[in-house]
């Protein structure tokens, strides 16, 4: 076994053992780019740490052997008095966890070694910050020393000097601070700072394989979906300093623009400074063309490497870099993330430099980039005033009235004001409000926060966290500096970058929607670049994808602008939605007639409203398959709401004014009440228990489609029967749409060819697959109610209860009515899909619950094998792109 890497032994394809860094560092190293001497200990060996709570019985020696060699050829000892090799002690992830992990700087230092590290520099000032910040660093991480503790006596002694920065402190205000950091150390550590230059050393790594488990490293990972047992590697790079004078410095480089993916020089630099100086935003940085009458050389020779870089890994990539005395050093590399437009832009670039193939460059780019650059946005031209800033937490412009409680924003919604819920946090009781606002921003939480998780849900936009904002609900007034917002003043929040505006700041709609649309217009170059890097991302995945794409849509509109956004189908009409607004008292009385004429009289009215939407429906699909699902509507969703009723029944009592029909309809409405409405009277069960209901509905279909051909049209409608769960449910429908659809083939005089399939959304039906494609032509998964059902989660009612608590505790990463449970509800699909194709192997497989259009999901169905996904007609694109990766 071997626990110990050289720069020289590794490669960028270890991140597994070596985790990012050091793979990189070893890439970068084999490439001859110049790379700091160091190894690397494996993951491996901080998974047996972590194990067994020992070291690997090898490591030490390993170690020993590694840093000999190292010393050799750095010509000097670790902490060697007189001029003592120093090392960085990094931890790395194979996947990125910034600052989730502990890392120790200028290790090597102690008493007698910081004189030598003054002499070697010939600056006494240097040694001694290098000595502070390795007590500071080593006290805090490796020790568990409180880090106030540090900064306190830090600030103290800046007081004492008057002193502006850490910078401005003197060599004798160092030396003091030194011995009282290590005062500190001693008291609240129960053991001196160590001097020994190797126990340092052995110290750290311990200290960074157990970074790996602290809570916020692992709550981290289960919100990214990070596998708990992968370890971190340590990486022990020797140190080259950045802040030895003017002619050192320090920076950050892209290779490319990553915000829009143009070649240039892109980056900052800060002279005479460390790494950390520019996280801590202590100076300003310059931007790295400035670097070029700085240091010429260094310059020139960072370019020389970032093209080496960008060929090499075939990607943008970010660089951090230091220039000691004016020799350029490289710390780290990675393929750098970026925006979504750039991902886009850049993977076509690559293709055209020839460094990349399309499959390849459909890798690079997924359906949530793509989702984020349909989201309106605002207009990047108008001079707009920054309040604040928060976390982006569901994409999207959103401007509004400021109102401070649910209450107003649905009131001032209803009398149609655009309004912007405020809350300091949300609760399920601002559900409403929410729902009313056209978006939501909270000065508390993070990305898993209710008010987040609940937008997202809704496809609202919202900020969260938004902290340097006071929000006062009871004074109804934000604070955010010297701006102050009442109730009523106009504020504008944009969820993709999680900034604040006073007043309304102009939204524009997103160029891709305009070019899916067909109504892109040559506009702004920028607008140019991106449609034209999508146009031909959208090429390379239809070329590819396995999987077909429909639309859940139930009228010709939005049929319309699914087709327009490339759908090749509806994959779900679902016929309840016919029925809203006025109609629905025509199902109300259908559902409560008494009698057969009663019940006749009111199919008869609901007839040709159907038909007339299922022959525009047809049309505007023509050619083009059309599931359309028969009724499936919770019953309280189609009856008067029992408390409104039994009160007004109760007043009228009251007043001794008997209203027959109310009291009537309270008692029908009593008997037909449900305690569990999604698992009651719904879909093939209402059909079964109201004659007649289906049959019509069977009917307006083949009489649209018989009229369709008629008018010389291409109508290919599917009979969709939901929640089946068992195939004799199925085979009483049938039978008796097949009777009715003979009846119209022969009053008409045409041969309709309509297909029979059914939805799979309840377990049994899952389970039973096999028997029942015996009586279905197709099986439409119904992730929704599969979901709810295999979970037994009420798919209403969990997003805004206990499912916050859930993502915090990472019990899941991502609501399982979101993205589809592989291990769960995904094994049930799969066994289904099996079952059925056993039976019947021309069965036609899809999908139409929400799972359609979410990228992950998307993945799952190409894997089982399902011929087609179906989505809201927004998603469409995205489906296509994902069924592309899929397939590559
Ligand atoms: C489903 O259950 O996944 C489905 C598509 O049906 P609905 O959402 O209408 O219940
Ligand atoms: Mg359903």
């Amino acid at each position: 076994e071997k626990y110990v890497y050289d720069f020289t032994e590794g490669n960028k394809d270890l991140k597994h053992l070596l985790g990012g860094k050091g793979a990189n560092l070893a890439e970068m190293t084999n490439l001859g780019l110049p790379v700091p001497p160091g190894f690397t200990i494996t993951t491996e060996a901080c998974n047996i740490y972590l194990g067994s709570g020992k070291e690997p019985g090898a490591l030490r020696d390993e170690v020993s052997a590694h840093l000999g060699a190292l010393e050799q050829r750095m010509g000097k000892r670790l902490g060697q008095d007189d001029d003592p090799l120093l090392v960085s002690v990094r931890s790395g992830a194979k996947f990125s966890m910034p600052g989730m992990m502990d890392t120790v700087l200028n290790v090597g230092l102690s008493d007698t070694s910081v004189a030598g590290l003054a002499a070697q520099a010939g600056d006494e000032r240097f040694a001694w910050d290098s000595y502070r910040r390795l007590i500071q660093m080593f006290g805090r991480t490796v020790l568990g020393v409180d880090g106030a503790l540090f900064e306190d006596a830090l600030e103290a002694a800046k007081q004492a000097r008057n002193a502006a920065t850490d910078v401005d402190l003197e060599v004798s205000d160092l030396r003091k601070l030194v011995k009282r950091f290590k005062k500190i150390v001693s008291d609240e550590a129960g053991r001196d700072f160590p001097q020994d230059p190797r126990e340092q050393m052995d110290l750290a790594i311990r200290s960074v394989f157990e970074s790996w488990n602290t809570d916020r490293a692992k709550l981290y990972r289960r919100q990214e979906r990070i596998p708990g047992d992968l370890g971190t590697a340590v990486t022990i790079c020797s140190m080259v300093f950045g802040n030895l004078g003017p002619d050192s410095g320090t920076g950050v480089a892209f290779t490319r623009d990553p915000a829009s993916g143009h070649r240039g020089v892109y980056g900052d630099y800060l002279q005479n400074a460390q790494g950390e100086d520019v996280v801590a935003g202590i100076r300003n940085t310059v931007p790295l063309g400035e670097l070029e009458s700085i240091d010429k050389t260094s310059y020139d020779r960072l370019l020389a490497i970032m093209e080496t870089l960008e060929t090499h890994y075939r990607d943008l990539c970010d660089i951090e870099f230091t220039i000691e005395r004016g020799r350029l050093w490289m710390l780290q590399t990675r393929v750098g993330k970026r925006t979504a437009g750039a991902a886009f832009r850049i993977a076509t670039q690559l293709v055209d430099q020839g460094l990349i193939d399309e499959a390849e460059a459909l890798r690079r780019v997924n359906g949530a980039q793509l989702a984020q650059l349909m989201f309106p946005r605002f207009d990047e031209n108008t001079r707009r005033e920054l309040v604040g800033r928060g976390i982006a937490a569901s994409p999207g412009a959103a401007v509004g009235k400021a109102v401070f409680d649910s209450y107003t924003a649905i009131k001032w919604s209803r009398s149609g004001e655009k309004v912007i819920l405020i809350r300091r946090e949300t609760n399920p009781d601002d559900l409403d409000g929410m729902i009313a606002a056209e978006g939501i921003l909270t000065s508390r939480g993070g990305k898993t926060s209710h008010a987040a998780v609940v937008a997202r849900g809704m496809g609202k936009t919202c900020v969260c966290g938004a902290e340097e904002l006071e929000v006062d609900t009871k004074a109804r007034r934000l604070t955010a500096g010297s701006t102050v917002i009442e109730e009523g003043d106009t504020v504008s929040i944009d969820g993709s970058t999680g900034k604040v505006y006073l007043g309304e700041v102009p939204v524009v709609p997103s160029p891709v929607v305009e070019y899916f649309e067909g109504r892109m217009h040559a506009g702004a170059d920028e607008a140019d670049e991106l449609v034209e890097a999508v146009h031909r991302m959208m090429a390379y995945a239809d070329r590819r994808r396995r999987l077909r794409v429909r639309a859940n849509a139930d009228n010709a509109e939005d049929a319309l602008r699914a087709r327009r956004f490339g759908a090749q189908g509806i994959g779900l009409c679902r016929t309840e939605h016919m029925f809203l607004g006025e109609r629905r008292t025509m199902v109300e009385k259908l559902i409560l007639a008494d009698t057969d004429e009663e019940r006749e009289a009111a199919l008869s009215a609901l007839l040709p409203l159907q038909k007339k939407d299922f022959i525009e429906l047809f049309e505007a699909m023509d050619g083009l398959p059309v599931t359309v699902r028969l009724l499936d509507p919770p019953l309280h969703e189609f009856l008067p709401d029992i408390t409104e009723l039994s009160v007004r029944v109760a007043l009228a009592e009251a007043r001794k004014d008997h209203n027959e029909n109310d009291l009537r309809l309270l008692q029908a409405v009593h008997k037909l009440h449900e305690q569990n409405p999604m698992l009651g009277l719904r879909g093939v069960r209402l059909g079964l228990v109201i004659p007649g209901l289906f049959a019509m509905q069977v009917r307006a279909i083949a009489e649209a489609s018989a009229e369709r051909l008629n008018a010389k049209g291409d109508p290919r409608a599917e009979i969709m029967i939901p929640l089946v769960g068992t195939v004799q449910e199925l085979e009483i429908v049938r039978d008796e749409a097949e009777r009715v659809i003979a009846e119209v083939e022969r009053a008409t005089g045409t041969e309709l060819r309509l297909a029979l399939g059914t939805m799979i959304e309840l377990p049994r039906a899952a389970l039973t697959a096999g028997q029942i494609a015996e009586a279905a032509e197709f099986f439409s998964f119904g992730t929704n109610d599969l979901t709810q059902t295999v979970w037994g989660f009420s798919r209403d009612d969990v997003e805004a209860s206990f499912f916050t608590a859930y993502l915090e505790k990472g019990i899941f990463g991502v609501s399982p009515f979101e993205t589809i449970d592989r291990d769960g509800v995904g094994a049930l699909v799969r066994s289904a899909v099996e079952a059925g194709r056993a039976t019947r192997p021309g069965l036609k497989l899809g999908v139409c619950g929400e799972h359609g259009g979410d990228p992950e999901s998307v993945h799952f169905f190409h894997e089982v094998g399902l011929d087609y996904v179906s989505c809201s007609p927004f998603r469409i694109p995205v489906a296509r792109l994902e069924a592309g990766r899929a397939a590559v």
